[in-house]
This record gives structure tokens, sequence and C-alpha cells, in this order.
């Protein structure tokens, strides 16, 4: 249960790569980075940040309450972007942060 579980977040984080759903934000001079997952339905985002947490409802649930896996597709797709796939990350400026933070705050309202 718990590997196909494992191997369905697998394939969509590669789903969320392919789709090129994944958006590395890089605040500069700070040297600040976040990451953003587009949600797959609807508009919004999901925020990662330092691979160890996500606002998605799976990290909170299965994740943080429940313990039945270490991390979300989400974070798992931020780190095969890191390590794997990092042409398939796009990339936005900080001024576009500030105008998709909106977006951010409607994926957790609209989960
Ligand atoms: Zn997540």
């Amino acid at each position: 249960m718990v590997t196909r579980t494992k191997n369905a977040d697998y394939l969509k984080a590669l789903r969320a790569i392919k789709d090129r759903r994944i958006i590395r934000v890089l605040i500069m001079p700070e040297g600040v980075e976040y990451y953003l997952v587009k949600k797959r339905k609807g508009s919004g985002y999901y925020l990662v940040t330092d691979d160890l947490h996500c606002t998605c409802d799976s990290f909170l649930f299965d994740v943080i309450l429940r313990r039945k896996k270490k991390y979300c597709y989400h974070i798992m797709a931020v780190k095969l972007c890191k390590s794997k796939f990092a042409s398939q990350c796009r990339e936005i400026k900080k001024e576009n942060f500030e105008i998709i933070f909106k977006e951010i705050l409607k994926g957790l309202i609209n989960q």
C-alpha cells in the first residue's frame, strides 16, 4: 500500500514536471528560493519551501497528521526538478512573484 502510494506520487510528480507546473522563484539579492507548483485543476499554486513543507492538504493530513508518507508529490516534484529536470522548471522574477502571491493564497483557500 505504501509502495503504491509512493509510485502514484512519483507519477504525479513526473506529470507536474512534464506539464511545466513547477516554478522556481528566486528573490535577489536576498537569495531566497521558493518553488510553486501550479494546481492541476483550477487556478492557484502550492508553495513548497526548503523541500520540507508544502501548503497542500495532502501534506497537512498524510505527512503531518497521519504520518503516512514523508512528503507530498509536490515536494517530490520539486526535488526531481532540482536533481534531474532543471530545464523543465520555469522561473519567475521577484516582481512577478508579488503578483502571483494572490494565486498562492487562492490555492490555500480553494483546496
Ligand atoms: Zn503538496
